[in-house]
């Protein structure tokens, strides 16, 4: 069945449905009563992310990498897998970039060869240490195309020039968003970013890291929200096809967020500053006009209230509660 309107009685494949945002996306849509394939390698997410969703009948899960063909009868595609953190994309950076190309082109050609949309999760990497602020989605970049986080910029950056390739050559009906800083529950503990690695230092006690003086600045939007405006997109008219920044465009400096999650936790951690990595962006906030206007949507989470049940969560999960 086509998709228009809404998600129910349709099979909806989420690739990196075992990560963090990917597992979010499975439980909504499957509460608007689609049929979900999640798609995983479980590089960087776990099954322990879906095992709640194991039991649901219109629910299922399957071992496979991206960079490798899949023939599946879906009627859309939310494509998500690749790591995002810089601990995890740094890892195995040439496998980052084959899961970016290599798994858009797989599920290019299979949403091709079945006549259906396609969402990619692109993100603000695009537009690398950006000297536009805030970035909106007609800004080009700038990115350090050799450094260390090129594997995940230009890997990102290529994909969108394969979606937008498949949109103008096959008329393929794309949706390409721009994801900003995400965080909320199911965030890896020992993923590095900044969020998780702040809120598990505070609960165990131990210094709390800050890269560089800690000015930086970032826009944090919880995984709700995001999932909100993802799931409007998709069912937006075929000539919608991004890029749309997705995000919230409160702005913090790190060190802020770091006198947060202390106050919050209850936490007697001191802050530790330690060298900034390579090509770590100065600052970053979407001009979010374009998702205001066209999905009628803006954030609703507070970083403070965001920020709780992220705290919550870690409590439960490292059995600190
Ligand atoms: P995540 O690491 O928790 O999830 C990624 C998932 O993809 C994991 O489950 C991982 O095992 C899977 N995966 C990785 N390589 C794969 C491969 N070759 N084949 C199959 N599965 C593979 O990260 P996340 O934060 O949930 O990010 C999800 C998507 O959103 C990513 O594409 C990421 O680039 C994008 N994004 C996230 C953020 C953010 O702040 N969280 C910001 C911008 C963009
Ligand atoms: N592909 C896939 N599943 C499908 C159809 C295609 O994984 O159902 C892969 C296939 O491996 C191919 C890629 O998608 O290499 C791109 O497909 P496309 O039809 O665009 O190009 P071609 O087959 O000509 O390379
Ligand atoms: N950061 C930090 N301490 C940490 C982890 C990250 O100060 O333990 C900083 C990092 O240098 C960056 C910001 O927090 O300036 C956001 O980092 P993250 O890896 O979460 O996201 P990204 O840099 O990809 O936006």
């Amino acid at each position: 069945m086509p998709l228009e309107r809404n998600y129910a009685d349709n099979r909806i494949l989420v690739t990196g449905g075992a990560g963090f945002i990917g597992s979010h996306l499975c439980e909504r849509l499957l509460a608007e009563r689609a049929e979900v394939i999640c798609v995983d390698n479980y590089f960087t997410g776990s099954r322990r992310n879906i095992a709640h969703l194991l039991s649901n009948p219109l629910f299922e899960a399957m071992r496979h990498d991206v960079t490798f063909p899949l023939y599946v009868e879906v009627d859309a595609i939310f494509n998500l897998a690749c790591p995002a953190s810089p601990v995890h994309y740094q890892r195995d950076p040439v496998q980052t970039t084959k899961t970016s190309v290599h798994g858009a082109i797989n599920m290019l050609g299979l949403a091709k060869r079945l006549g259906i949309r396609i969402f990619q999760a692109s993100t603000s990497e695009v537009y690398g240490d950006p000297l536009v602020h805030p970035q909106p989605e007609e800004y080009w970049g700038n990115v350090n195309p050799i450094g260390i986080r090129s594997c995940y910029d230009e890997g990102k950056r290529c994909a969108e020039t394969l979606f937008f390739d498949y949109w103008r050559q096959h008329q393929l009906p794309i949706k390409v968003a721009r994801i900003f800083n995400t965080y909320g529950p199911r965030m890896q503990p020992n993923d590095g970013r900044v969020v998780s690695s702040f809120i598990v230092q505070a609960l165990k006690g131990d210094d709390i890291t800050v890269f560089g003086d800690g000015g930086q600045s970032r826009s944090f939007c919880y995984v709700d929200d995001l999932v909100e405006a993802i799931t409007r997109l998709m069912l937006t008219e075929n000539a919608c096809t991004g890029p749309i920044n997705l995000g919230n465009n409160s702005e913090f400096t790190i060190v802020e967020l770091a006198e947060k999650v202390i106050s919050f936790t209850k936490s007697r951690s001191k802050l530790i500053f330690k060298p900034l990595p390579q090509d770590d962006p100065r600052q970053r906030q979407p001009d979010l006009s374009k998702a205001n206007a066209l999905l009628d949507w803006q954030p609703k989470v507070a970083l403070d209230d965001g920020l709780k049940e992220t705290i919550a969560y870690f409590k439960h999960s490292l059995e600190l509660a």
